[in-house]
């Protein structure tokens, strides 16, 4: 090749190469343009904070066995009582609760988690279950269940409201509901029901009041008796009271600020004013009260805040006398409530406690937790071999009842027995090399200091027994 046609064919290289360098430069340069054009807003950072909502707690392990005492009680009560456990959903349509539980009332028109999802619908954190529960009710066919149908559920439900002692935005209610009985024996034993898990909790200074708010009937022509004796003094209202004239009367009854309750100590009274069919209901109901011995007081002023009730209200306090008191649980009737949803005439009564203000008050008077069944053996490994085996070994003695500790992680056996002594076991079980290729275990008895070596596959039966002559009880799962 001559001289100059290769720096001809240099030439035309460079330039190819600097032709593709300015299409590659114009390229970025369009692409940078394009994604400024296109470049979204810069998101504003937020602080990551590093705890949780305002009105929120996390319930951590040392509370656990205040509130492992009250699920086990509560559970307990519900078979006796012959409930079956429903679980629904969180959260719902917001008009569920809009609908049912009332517009005027506080828990929906300043209470209520509700917002929009991506796909537009309008929902919200569930308030409080019973809403919820009849939903499902209906939608299920449960009206053809025998009746009642007692259903029972636990869970989180939320409340915007300002948080405090024993007031949080998110709470623990255990729930029960019962369907299809009008007889107010059902109203009876609801509240023996109520009363009992408080008391079963170790509660045992309680307080149960009770009232009735008539039925559609009887309430129409009370509420317009309240209206009036409420406008003649509208003056001596709060603010709120002022609004729920219009809203919601009888909530007046109930409004804590002391100008209020000055007000409702003299208003007419829902008892007073019952139709025939709900002053029967309620005199039997205070006779079945009386039949078991339940001591309560009738509150007039006891309206409970939600639309759907009818005939009985009731809630159970503490009976502390220090402090702020705060009601513990309550519930009452909503014989209506399925009939407006779209269901069939279906008479409900149900209640509610709130898990956090129970274990707040189990702890006030040192009421008993549930303590969980202890490990009385250690499984100690020392080896590669003895440590690959223990994993088995630990399941195969759990599997067979036998509640076992262990500290895998640790390699050396002083350390490992360190814990044992720690945990008071009665025995450890040393497996190492020699033992694990003989299929032996040591058995160690923590408060001789005897060891002995039995056989792997004996091992189970050979524990039992000792734990048994140990009198120590061997722990079953399904217990
Ligand atoms: P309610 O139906 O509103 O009376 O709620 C039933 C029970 O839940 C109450 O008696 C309280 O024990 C409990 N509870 C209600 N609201 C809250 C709240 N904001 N924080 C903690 N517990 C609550």
């Amino acid at each position: 090749m001559s001289r100059t046609k290769t720096i001809r064919k240099k030439t035309s290289k460079t330039a190819k190469m600097v032709v593709k360098k300015s299409i590659k430069k114009a390229t970025k340069k369009t692409i940078r343009k394009n994604t400024r054009k296109k470049a979204p807003q810069q998101i504003k950072k937020e602080p990551f904070v590093l705890q949780p909502l305002r009105g929120m707690k996390d319930i951590l392990p040392q509370e656990q066995p205040y509130w492992e005492q009250v699920r086990r009680v509560t559970e307990k009560l519900a078979r006796e009582y012959g409930f079956s456990r429903i679980d629904i959903p969180i959260m719902e349509f917001s008009n569920l609760f809009v609908r049912n539980i009332g517009e005027g009332t506080d828990i929906v028109e300043k209470e209520m988690y509700a917002f929009t999802t991506k796909g537009k619908n309008k929902v919200a954190l569930r308030p409080e279950f019973t809403a919820g529960i009849c939903r499902s009710f209906i939608q299920n066919g449960m009206h053809i269940l025998a009746k009642p149908v007692k259903l029972f559920s636990t869970g989180p439900v939320y409340r915007y409201d300002r948080p405090q002692k024993g007031r949080y935005r998110e709470h623990h209610q255990v729930n029960y509901d019962v369907f299809g009985e009008q007889d107010p024996i059902l109203d009876a034993q609801i509240i023996q029901i109520a009363s009992r898990t408080v008391q079963d909790l170790g509660i045992k200074s309680i307080q149960i009041q009770v009232n009735s708010i008539g039925c559609p009937t009887c309430r129409k022509d009370y509420r317009e008796l309240l209206i009036n004796y409420l406008e003649s003094k509208k003056s001596k209202l709060c603010q709120d009271c002022k609004r729920r004239l219009k809203t919601n009367p009888l909530r007046v009854l109930d409004c804590k600020e002391d100008k209020c309750a000055q007000v409702s100590a003299s208003a007419p009274q829902s008892i007073s004013h019952l139709c025939e069919d709900c002053h029967t209901h309620f005199k039997t109901l205070l006779e079945y009260l009386d039949e078991l011995d339940l001591s309560y007081i009738i509150n007039p002023q006891l309206v409970r805040g939600l639309d759907y009730y009818t005939k009985t209200v009731f809630e159970i306090w503490s009976g502390s006398e220090e402090g702020k008191k705060l009601s513990l649980g309550g519930g009452g009737r909503y014989d209506k409530l399925i009939e407006s949803m779209g269901g069939h005439e279906m008479p409900a009564i149900g209640f509610a406690i709130g898990m956090e203000r129970i274990v707040e008050e189990m702890k006030r008077v040192q009421a008993k937790s549930y303590s969980p069944p202890r490990p009385k053996v250690f499984l100690a490994q020392l080896g590669n071999l003895a440590k690959k085996k223990s994993l088995k070994l630990f399941a195969e003695l759990g599997k067979n009842g036998i509640l076992i500790a262990e500290s895998f992680g640790r390699g050396s056996l002083k350390s490992q027995l360190k814990v044992a002594n720690k945990l008071k076991v009665s025995f450890t079980l040393i497996l190492g090399q020699k033992e694990s290729l003989d299929e032996t275990v040591i058995v160690k008895n923590m408060a001789t200091g005897v060891q002995e070596t039995v056989s792997m596959n004996k091992l189970v039966s050979i524990i039992k027994k000792k734990l048994k002559t140990d009198n120590v009880v061997v722990y079953h799962h399904n217990k």
